[in-house]
């Protein structure tokens, strides 16, 4: 944890430095919109950074984006439904389950070859791991659990993705 706070330390001190570095004394010159934007993303960041416990087992932080460009962006939205199906899988199994993927930022999601319209990108999907249970019966849970509403991915041995797109979706990797 303590590289990833660093690493969204250090953006936030960047974009600090680009803005202080047009101030002639105490006058702001301003103006410079991609360091008030990297500034603005950095504050978000910083506030997102409160680690809101989402529910019994999850909290905010392990959604946050994997990438290193982003410095772990956390999301701005998780689908409580999203919440809700892991809570459900994991008391099914009664295990820890871990996010290996949650929210994905753009350039994150096409680093790793999610579709164009990933469910990562939006907050209601996740890829998942229970501790113990082999991806093929977390997939048959899942399956279960969201039947019409959502989407389930096999990625064999790996990991499961499970959504809650609000329609089915069935495939395996
Ligand atoms: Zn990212
Ligand atoms: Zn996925």
């Amino acid at each position: 944890m303590d590289g990833l706070f660093d690493l969204a330390h250090t953006g936030i001190m960047a974009a600090l430095g680009r803005v202080l570095s047009r101030m002639d004394g105490d006058v702001y010159r301003g103006a410079d919109d991609e360091a008030e934007e990297g500034l603005k993303m950095a504050i978000r960041k910083s506030v997102a950074r409160e680690d809101k416990q989402l529910s019994p087992h999850f909290r905010l932080v392990e959604f946050r984006c994997r990438g290193s460009e982003c410095a772990g962006l956390f999301p701005e939205y998780i689908s409580p439904a999203l919440v809700i199906l892991l809570e459900k899988l994991r008391s099914r199994f009664n295990a820890p389950l871990r996010i290996q993927s949650g929210f994905r930022c753009k350039a994150h999601n096409k680093e790793v070859g999610g579709s164009a319209n990933s469910r990562h990108m939006h907050g209601d999907g996740a890829d998942i791991r229970i501790h113990g249970i082999q991806p093929s019966m977390v997939a048959n849970a899942a399956e279960e659990l969201v039947g019409d509403t959502g989407g389930v991915g096999r990625y064999a041995r790996r990991f499961t993705h499970v959504d809650v797109r609000g329609s089915k979706a069935r495939w395996a990797a």
